[in-house]
């Protein structure tokens, strides 16, 4: 079954409560990766007029908001929680139309954003602070987390519910008001979430959403001198360069980037379980996720019955168009990322790399490949070390779990990884080894809750971790306050 395709969407800016095309009047096209011969609408392609009057906006509604009790935004919340829960369908077939995520994990990213509110709304009857005495007199000496005001949030297209309304619900909850500078390729999505508390009565210029290029709405939202912090989820390269100017200018700064995560099966693990967990972790989404597996390390004597699943379960998986229900595996985003993961394969190739399934694009108009498994890639070759945003992955043998550790710590990235294994003595020294913000033991390297901590390690990341308390630490300050009567 295949879902029909709504019309043509109105697409605007959402500045100080009102929507609005680019200062410019400039747009550009986005197109459907899975038809690239259909027009999903016409966005502004906004630049630095648009950030300036988007964070004016956000000053302009800074003392209000962060004045108003922690209880009255958190009903704010709740309110945008229900209604991007009503709109759960729709968001989705918009974000598998935009960005090719198969609909049924369209449909649950969009669900989970209206938990993250649900979850941040909570925070308002959490604690803010410490309580002490001061030595010297007993009296009381306590702690108190502060909002920051104005705060810019940039996204990337691959989680174009979840990522935005991970950063939005806790900026606004502990009072900070809002630029959200959403991908290029997914803008429709997270015009959805602006819709979202535009119905929840959000007053006008809590947030902003701006939509069009990094060099043109990033950059300036970086460099902006009323913007205090800076929260960035993206690749390696441009998070670096947004690190150097947030830095610079005395900013603020939060960074979730890429991973090269690897999974570990060890003899003793259920193999079945394992291998549904390297299809679904390399490939689901079409491997476009930073917690996608890129290296499968797999325990030398059960190597060959592992590699018989996994490719079993490649040639049963369901490949092609993503508004079909049955759909795992959908399109790459566009053209570019297309060319980039063929060129990819080749190189993987060239470097002596063997393709056991995939390596090729598929028939038709859509940017699809299918699933692609190498083996026989050396340690050193560029599929084992940099992050390729498709569906790629790549089996490795090992004799120890020592080795394995070792192997797959050799890396830049720390973001996720997983063991299956039913000894609990290998999945603690998993735990206590391997270099990475995110550990699964017994499940695949994607996936996160809501409640706790998510966030990556070495180039993985930087500063305070998102989601969870976590959040916290990033959008509040510290004040201490020595209080005598
Ligand atoms: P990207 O770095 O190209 O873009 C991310 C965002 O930054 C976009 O909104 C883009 O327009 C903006 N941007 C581009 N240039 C900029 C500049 N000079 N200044 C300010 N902003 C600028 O990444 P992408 O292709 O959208 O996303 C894929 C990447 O994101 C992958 O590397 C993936 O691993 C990573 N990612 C990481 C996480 C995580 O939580 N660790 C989650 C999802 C994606």
């Amino acid at each position: 079954m295949s879902v029909d395709a709504p019309p043509l969407p109105a697409a605007s800016n959402y500045v100080g409560g009102e929507w609005s095309p680019s200062r410019s009047g400039r747009t550009y096209e986005k197109r459907n990766p899975a038809r690239p011969s259909e027009l999903i609408g016409e966005f502004p392609a906004s630049g630095a007029e648009d950030v300036d009057a988007a964070v004016g906006a956000a000053a302009a509604a800074y003392p209000a908001w962060s004045r108003l009790p922690a209880a009255g935004r958190a009903a704010v919340l709740l309110r945008a929680a229900d209604a991007l829960e009503a709109s759960v369908e729709q968001i989705a077939r918009d974000m598998t139309r935009e960005m090719g995520k198969p609909i049924r994990e369209a449909r649950l990213e969009a669900a989970r954003g209206a938990q993250i509110l649900r979850y941040f709304a909570g925070e308002a009857w959490r604690p803010k602070g410490e309580l002490y005495e001061q030595s010297a007199t007993g009296a009381t000496v306590y702690t108190l987390r502060r909002s920051l005001g104005v705060v810019g949030l940039i996204t990337p297209w691959n989680f174009p519910a979840a990522i935005p309304v991970w950063k939005t619900a806790p900026a606004l909850i502990y009072g900070n008001t809002v630029v959200l500078k959403l991908a290029q390729e997914a803008p429709l999505t997270g015009l959805h979430i602006a819709r979202a508390f535009d119905e929840a009565e959000l007053p006008a210029g809590v947030l902003n959403v701006v939509v069009g290029r990094g060099s043109e709405v990033g950059a300036p939202l970086v460099r902006h001198p009323d913007v205090r912090a800076i929260s960035f989820t993206g690749s390696v390269p441009v998070g670096r360069e947004v690190r150097e100017e947030a830095t610079r200018l005395g900013k603020r700064v939060q960074l979730e980037l890429g991973g090269h995560n690897p999974l570990i099966v060890l003899a003793d693990a259920p193999l079945g379980r394992a291998a549904e967990a390297a299809y679904a972790g390399a490939f689901w989404s079409a491997g476009q996720k930073c917690t996608a597996t890129r290296r499968i390390f797999v325990q030398d004597t059960v190597y060959d019955d592992f590699r018989r699943l996994l490719l079993e379960r490649i040639e049963r998986g369901r490949v092609g168009d993503p508004s079909d229900p049955e759909t795992e595996v959908g399109p790459l985003v566009n053209e570019r990322q297309l060319e980039d993961v063929l060129a990819a394969i080749a190189r993987g190739r060239d470097e002596g790399g063997i393709v056991l399934a995939g390596g090729e694009r598929a028939e038709g108009e859509g940017y699809l490949v299918p699933p692609t498994l190498f083996e026989d890639v050396s340690d050193d070759a560029m599929l084992s070390c940099e992050e390729v945003f498709g569906p790629v992955t790549s089996l490795y043998r090992f004799a120890t779990l020592d080795e394995a550790l070792e192997r797959a710590n050799a890396v830049e990235f720390g973001l996720s990884a997983s063991i299956f294994t039913s000894s609990l003595e290998s999945a603690q020294r998993f735990v206590d080894g391997l270099e990475a913000g995110i550990l699964h033991v017994n499940s695949q390297t994607a996936g996160a809750d809501v409640h706790v901590p998510f966030g990556g390690i070495k180039s993985s990341g930087f500063g305070p971790h998102e989601q969870g308390r976590a959040a916290l630490e990033f959008y509040t300050e510290v004040v201490t306050v020595y209080h005598d009567v």
